[in-house]
């Protein structure tokens, strides 16, 4: 069956195997990746919900034109008692077998924006590994924090080590009758877990301490690049990073020119080495790859005291159109005002994107 807890999938890498040889057309390889995201089944409350959804969507979708990526995008609730972060799984799993010739399948939260539309994901990294999510193994064991990981962002490959990981993984959540209690036994172990119920980031946080030798050393916590960053502590520092990037194009198209024979680098490698020369390549300089949001908590007001409705919008804005800026550039156009929406300014002919 296409659901969890009823008729586990078994045997899938064979299934899978045998799939793959009677569709050679499909030619698998280690690179494919097929993006997995979506949103409630319902018309958002708040009159600017889906034109965010909208927008968050069409963020996407320009990531994966341009890395050739492909999409899919659910909005129904495959599992009628898997709502919100619950949602996913339920999906994750029909899109494996949906798609067997995806080696990876990537979830982002609606969510999260992604802010490098130039960041490739390192995938040869993690070759040895079925789970990738953002995380730290030492925040993880040595202070059980709800922060150690975050599972808004994943990439899970398709194989039947997810399947059983993700079986496992659900039967903490609202499909199960005794999800109450697992939402007490997360509480017990991850000290400032703030949300009273069980939730995927905390049962993934249990699992990794409580079942260790079961799952640890087929997940990677990655923690190089932002494959989740939280939007607070990024979204200030955008003017400057998107500015730091203009001069740093100017250099490099400057030196392109001056040198245009002898330059046999791409021109994005030549920009990196550019970068690193200058120590261009820190925190807060670099562009963030993934800003992660809260969600519909600030529409709903169930927000921490942190930051306002408001902050949360401009944020938005903010990211949306510091990514977009790196899409259109290269149609010749650019927000020159991060966070005014609609206002586009044509670029010079000689601009370097
Ligand atoms: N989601 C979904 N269907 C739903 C509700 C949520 O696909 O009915 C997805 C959506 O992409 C969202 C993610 O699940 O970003 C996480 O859900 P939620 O909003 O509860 O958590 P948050 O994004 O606040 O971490
Ligand atoms: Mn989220």
């Amino acid at each position: 069956s296409y659901a969890f807890g009823e008729e586990p999938m078994k045997d899938w890498d064979l299934k899978r195997r045998e799939w793959l040889k009677l569709h050679p057309s499909f030619a698998a390889s280690e690179e494919k990746v097929l993006l997995v995201t979506g949103s409630q089944p319902n018309v958002c409350k708040n009159p600017v919900g889906d034109h965010l959804q909208l927008r968050l969507f069409k963020n996407k979708v320009d990531y994966c034109r341009i890395h050739g990526h492909e999409i899919f995008y659910n909005n129904v609730l495959l599992n009628q008692k898997g709502t919100g972060f619950w949602a996913k799984y339920p999906l994750l799993r029909a899109s494996m077998l949906a798609h067997p010739e995806a080696e990876w399948i990537w979830w982002v939260d609606s969510d999260a924006i992604l802010t490098d539309m130039e960041f490739k994901l390192p995938l040869e990294r993690y070759k040895d590994h079925n789970l990738v999510v953002h995380g730290w193994w030492n925040m993880l064991y040595e202070e059980k924090s709800w922060t150690s990981l975050n599972a808004g962002v994943l990439l899970i490959r398709n194989c039947q080590w997810s399947m059983d990981l993700m079986e496992r993984w659900t039967s903490m959540g609202p499909q199960n009758p005794d999800h109450e209690k697992w939402g007490k036994a997360q509480k017990s172990l991850i000290k400032d877990k703030a949300y009273p119920g069980s939730d995927d980031q905390s049962a993934l946080i249990y699992l990794l301490i409580k079942e260790k030798d079961r799952w640890a050393d087929r997940i990677y916590l990655e923690s190089e690049y932002n494959l989740h960053g939280y939007w607070l502590g990024i979204v200030d520092g955008l003017d400057k990073i998107s500015k730091g990037y203009m001069e740093i194009d100017r250099e490099v198209d400057l030196l392109r020119r001056r040198h245009a024979e002898k330059m046999s680098l791409f021109y994005g490698a030549m920009r990196e080495k550019h970068m690193k020369d200058r120590g261009f390549w820190k925190e807060n300089v670099r562009r963030p790859f993934v800003t992660h949001f809260t969600g519909c908590e600030p529409c709903s007001g169930e927000h921490n005291s942190m930051y306002t409705w408001e902050a949360c919008w401009n944020g938005m804005q903010k990211a949306l159109n510091f990514a977009d800026n790196q899409v259109l550039s290269r149609f010749g156009f650019v927000h020159p005002d991060l966070l005014n929406s609609s206002l586009v300014s044509p670029l010079p002919f000689d601009f370097p994107a």
